[in-house]
């Protein structure tokens, strides 16, 4: 288990996405995470620990982004560290993806994904979400979203940010909630 949240809108992001993950902490607390598009780069800020060590991370360092997403993280695939922290990139560092729930097949997928030259810095079953859709980006991250949930097998709630993309926010889910919630100009993933 562990609590996954995604915004899109017109206020600042991190501080919405700090609020989600604070609201949402009971749901795992091993580890956090937030990633959030900053000057046209993503910027990826994780801690081992709860999310007070995320906060001193962040330093009041709120940025300007108005879309993210964050993670709070209750280990079951590689032990709480940093690198196994949400979110999780691709090898461009141009896609991140948070995700709650068990990707069964992941082995299988991550020996093919290694062979096409993928590079891997987890040993997270998740880590797998963001090379698929590396692989399957050309240019539309939906499309891309739809083939590669179309490999997975397990249970998932997933939200992820394309820097290519800088106004959507994918998700999908799996036997897992997920709720959208729909405001005046914003948009949220829980
Ligand atoms: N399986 C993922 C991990 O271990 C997500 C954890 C969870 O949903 O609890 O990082």
């Amino acid at each position: 288990m562990c609590g996954i949240i995604g915004y899109v809108g017109k206020r600042q992001a991190l501080p919405v996405l700090l609020q989600g993950l604070h609201a949402q902490e009971y749901r795992g607390y091993d580890s956090a995470g937030i990633a959030t598009l900053e000057e046209d780069q993503i910027r990826l800020i994780r801690c081992q620990g709860k999310i007070a060590c995320l906060e001193e991370k962040i330093n009041n360092d709120m940025g300007s982004s108005d879309i993210g997403i964050g993670h709070t993280r209750w280990a079951t695939h590689g032990c709480p560290s940093e690198a196994n922290s949400h979110p999780h990139t691709d090898c461009s560092g141009d896609i991140a993806v948070v995700h709650n729930g068990i990707i069964e097949n992941y082995l299988e997928l991550r020996q093919w994904l290694m062979d096409e030259g993928h590079v891997f810095s987890s040993q997270t079953d998740t880590e797998v979400l963001p090379h698929l859709l590396e692989h399957y980006y050309r240019g539309d991250m939906q499309e891309a979203f739809v083939k590669a949930m179309s490999k997975l097998r397990g249970s998932y709630a997933v939200v992820a940010l394309c820097r290519q993309q800088p106004r959507t926010l994918v998700a999908a889910r799996q036997d897992n909630p997920l709720v959208s919630g729909i405001g005046d100009g914003e948009y949220f993933w829980a």
